[in-house]
């Protein structure tokens, strides 16, 4: 077998010498890691990420941009929103589970304030402005949305509602080339090299170099398929995001999203998972995903979303990505929406980043059992969700589900269905399970001496639920962690 065909620890009395050596190594180069990078510079260490790829970025900067943060940060202050670090935790507990790490999310929402002040501080720009209409991201360069069905049911009735989606400022938006997520990251990057933070690309992480105590001391690479030894003196920080691209991996722990990937990056193999595991590393979450409902949301707040058997069930104004996960999870993948004529000409008309979703609806009709038989669906199902729904939205109501008064209106005819059968898509949530300082943790409970974690390689905040904004957001704050343990870590 050769060197790097195990993910195995790699003893280091194999090591007869080093092709790199830092204080503390990064392995990554997305948000988790330019963080951590930061953070381990502040504290004095000499540091040095290995990336993959040519360049920093990772899926961080190709995404949306969203970092979710609250508890009364200086944007939304600006824009006129009460928030409390104790409403965003109620928040997050409900919608982010069930089996939360409550420790990491208290932390989280104590720390939000500050973590926003420290991503202005890095150079990270957000414009004062907020967008209230439904979307999964705002068209242009709002700074502000809701990106968690905070003011929806039913998290509304739950905890005190506040938009927390902060995007960086994004000029001349390109949505999947230049969006919030690249604006986010250049920043970051640049205060990383200004600091004199060291990089090597086209370097691959494969093994984990441990000594005989069973500490990490530094990382068996290739570059161009040659091996590369880098040693750590204080600490190896893994940022190599999720496993979203390693097929027998979600084939084994996250089965509903296998073979739809989104929102994630071919990089994310699993790679970094692995290695820790391979030295007993504990894993939690292994079957949570954020799944995207692939559709404009300005769509299916006017309409009504049934699944195989012509039902309701979720209300259609929340978050898009809530949606999504109850259509993959629990509706066997099977969605339609039903919107009538003057609602689909109403939601053509609005603004949305997500324009190109804007197709006809496959089937319409001029009644409800017409468009019921074309769907194929049974006789009087559909018709009696229609008929039930239009009862309680002649008086703005909707009982069943409490979607709220503004988007309750009866469905009208002539009318048409959009087949949203399979399309969803998205990436994992589960990895590798740290403390609140980012250390590993041993299947003991122990943590695994010399090495850290961050970013969807990770669990972080997120369990079974998913907010926009959770992934760059307890990436970036649990990187900077990690960093600032490793330093510390002599
Ligand atoms: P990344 O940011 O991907 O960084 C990981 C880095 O590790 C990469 O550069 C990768 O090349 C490198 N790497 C991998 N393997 C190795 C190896 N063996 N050796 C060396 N380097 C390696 N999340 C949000 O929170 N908000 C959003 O609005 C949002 N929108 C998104 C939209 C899109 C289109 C996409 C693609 C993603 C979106 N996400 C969003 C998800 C988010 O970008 C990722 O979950 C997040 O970047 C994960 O952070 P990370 O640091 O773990 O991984």
């Amino acid at each position: 077998m050769t060197e790097t065909a195990s993910v195995r620890p790699l003893p280091v009395s194999e090591v007869s010498s080093w092709d790199f050596e830092a204080d503390v190594v990064v392995i990554g180069y997305g948000i988790a890691g330019v963080c951590a990078a930061i953070e381990a510079r502040n504290a004095g260490a000499d540091v040095l990420v290995l990336e993959r790829t040519g360049g920093w970025g990772g899926a961080a900067a190709m995404s949306g941009g969203f970092v979710y943060l609250g508890g009364g940060t200086a944007l939304q202050q600006a824009l006129g929103f009460e928030d409390t670090a104790e409403e965003m935790e109620k928040f997050l507990l409900a919608a982010l589970g069930p089996g939360v790490d409550k420790a990491k999310i208290h932390d989280y929402c104590q720390g939000s304030v500050e973590h926003f002040d420290w991503l202005v501080a890095q150079g990270v720009p957000f414009k004062e402005e907020f967008w209230g209409e439904p979307g999964y991201e705002p068209p242009a360069d709002q700074g502000l949305m809701y990106s968690g069905g905070e003011n929806a049911a039913p998290f509304n009735a739950i905890a005190v509602p506040a938009p927390r989606g902060h995007l960086a400022w994004t000029r001349d938006k390109k949505l999947g080339e230049k969006g919030g997520g690249y604006m986010l990251m250049e920043p970051l990057a640049q205060r990383a090299e200004k600091l004199g933070v060291r990089h090597e690309y086209d370097v691959r992480l494969r093994r984990l170099v441990v000594d005989e105590a069973g500490r990490v001391v530094g990382v068996a690479a290739t570059r161009y398929g040659k091996p590369v030894h880098v040693r750590a003196a204080r600490g190896v920080v893994l940022a190599t995001g999720s496993f979203a691209y390693n097929h027998e991996m979600v084939e084994r722990y996250a089965p509903k999203i296998l073979g739809r990937p989104a929102a994630t990056v071919e990089e994310h193999d699993g790679i970094g998972i692995r290695v820790a595991q391979a030295l007993g590393a504990e894993l939690a979450h292994m079957d949570a995903t954020e799944v995207a409902l692939i559709v404009d949301p300005q769509l299916v707040a006017r309409g009504i979303l049934v699944n195989g058997r012509g039902q309701r069930f979720i209300t259609e104004d929340t978050y898009a990505g809530r949606m999504g996960q109850a259509v993959l999870q629990d509706q066997q993948n099977q969605a339609y929406l039903i919107i009538d004529e003057v609602a689909l000409e109403e939601a053509l008309e609005t603004e949305s980043a997500m324009s190109f979703l804007r197709t006809p609806p496959k089937w319409v009709a001029e009644t409800v059992a017409e468009l019921e038989t074309e769907m194929g669906l049974p006789e009087q199902t559909l018709q009696a969700t229609i008929e039930l729904y239009n009862r309680h939205a002649a008086e703005g109501k909707d009982p069943l589900l409490h979607k709220k008064p503004e988007w309750v209106k009866p469905i009208g005819t002539p009318l048409g269905a959009y087949d949203l059968r399979g399309y969803t898509g998205g990436f994992t949530l589960g990895g590798l399970r740290t403390d609140l300082d980012s250390r590993v943790l041993h299947v003991s409970g122990e943590p695994i001496p010399g090495l850290y974690a961050a970013g969807r390689v990770t669990s972080g905040i997120c369990a079974g639920g998913y907010a926009s904004g959770c992934s760059l957001g307890d990436g970036s704050f649990f990187g900077r962690r990690a960093g600032v343990s490793a330093a510390a870590d002599k």
